[in-house]
């Protein structure tokens, strides 16, 4: 089976009840970038890619596709193994795994097909069908953030992630101390992402004014230099989010107990296959980590899960959606939702997804 037609759409996300909030950013409506290839056998495979805005990764939504217009010529004709493909890709373009990403998942929702299996099944056979996930509170005052904690607790999410950063570092703190005083005991487990928002010296302060609260502090602070400079001064666990842009990066800072964890988007990694190398990294050293996206609809979101599905479940930290901030799916019958806190694994073949074609709209680009 080889890749025969390749065509990027672009499709507008609006965030419901926005903005979405984080340190640098706030976000309306995400721009995504979807990826059909299609095979010499006439079998189709989705791909997606959404940046959750220019200022979050190294990579933005128009970026994404004058990527995939780069190397979408070149990769006709390409061989559709994971492996091959990531050759082929490579040779196009150095860098770039966002947008690479997207066809990386294509091409697994397509050998799936083929093969009449499950993308989980492609990446070494699901653990769970049924995946955690975890909630996200964007940056706000510290009373709405502590109801809205227990709303989530009480809807059955197994860990809570709250947004500070980018504001007076007292607020954080109390929305921390007031977010605890409503989950402490309940066995939620509770990350506090900065998005590289605060300095060296406000990770310091919080890590010391909080000490009884168990809490992992998710890429606090701007570089891994700053990371660097805080693990041996605090006595929370440090998670890696934003810096973890490569295999490369990722294995070093496993490597030498720079961090405790991480936060993994599938997309920032390269895609499916790498995301697999990442988390057998992770499982020969124990490190826990999350497996999901910045943004995106139901193709993401099938990725993430099935992915999710694969990681022992202790290691784990949950699968991130967006769908509880988006209004409508791609797939009417299959969409992926989140319940109580965890997400049903589709188990049709490939991803499990099958988007209605005709809600993108014609192409931007086709070869
Ligand atoms: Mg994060």
């Amino acid at each position: 089976m080889r890749i025969a037609e390749i065509h990027i759409y672009a499709y507008d996300l609006p965030v419901k009840n926005g903005p979405y909030t984080m340190a640098k950013a706030e976000v309306y409506s995400l721009d995504t970038t979807l990826v059909k290839i299609v095979a010499d056998n006439g079998l189709v495979g989705w791909g997606e890619t959404c940046p959750v805005g220019p200022t979050y990764a190294e990579a933005h939504a128009s970026g994404a596709r004058a990527a995939l217009a780069q190397m979408a010529p070149g990769l006709i004709g390409c061989e559709c193994w994971p492996a091959t493909l990531h050759r082929h890709m490579d040779a196009q373009l150095n860098g770039h795994n966002y947008a690479k990403a997207a066809l990386d998942i294509a091409l697994y929702d397509l050998l799936g097909k083929q093969l009449g299996v499950s993308v989980a099944d492609l990446l070494g056979g699901a653990m769970a069908d049924r995946v955690p996930s975890y909630y996200a509170t964007g940056v706000g005052a510290p009373d709405d953030i502590a109801r809205l904690a227990k709303e989530k607790l009480d809807e059955g999410y197994p860990r809570l992630q709250i947004k500070v950063g980018g504001r007076p570092v007292e607020l954080d703190i109390e929305t921390i101390r007031k977010v605890w005083k409503q989950i402490g005991g309940s066995g939620m487990r509770l990350a506090v992402d900065g998005n590289r928002g605060w300095t060296t010296r406000d990770a310091l302060r919080v890590s010391r004014e909080c000490p009884e609260i168990p809490f992992i502090m998710e890429q606090p602070c701007n570089t891994i230099e700053d990371l660097a400079k805080i693990r041996p001064q605090v006595s929370h666990g440090i998670y890696m989010d934003e810096n973890s842009v490569d295999l490369n990066t990722v294995i070093s800072a496993a490597g030498t107990g720079l961090v405790d964890g991480f936060g993994m988007k599938v997309t920032r990694i390269g895609g499916l296959q790498r995301m697999a190398t990442f988390r057998d990294v992770c499982e020969v050293r124990n490190l826990p980590h999350t497996c999901d996206d910045s943004w995106g609809g139901d193709i993401i979101a099938a990725a993430c899960v099935q992915m999710g599905a694969t990681v022992r479940p202790d290691l784990l930290e949950g699968v991130w959606l967006a769908a509880p901030y988006i209004e409508d799916h791609y797939d009417s019958a299959h969409g992926i939702e989140i319940v109580a806190g965890h997400i049903q694994r589709p188990t049709e073949v490939g991803l499990g997804v099958v988007p209605d074609e005709g809600c993108f709209g014609s192409p931007v680009s086709s070869f």
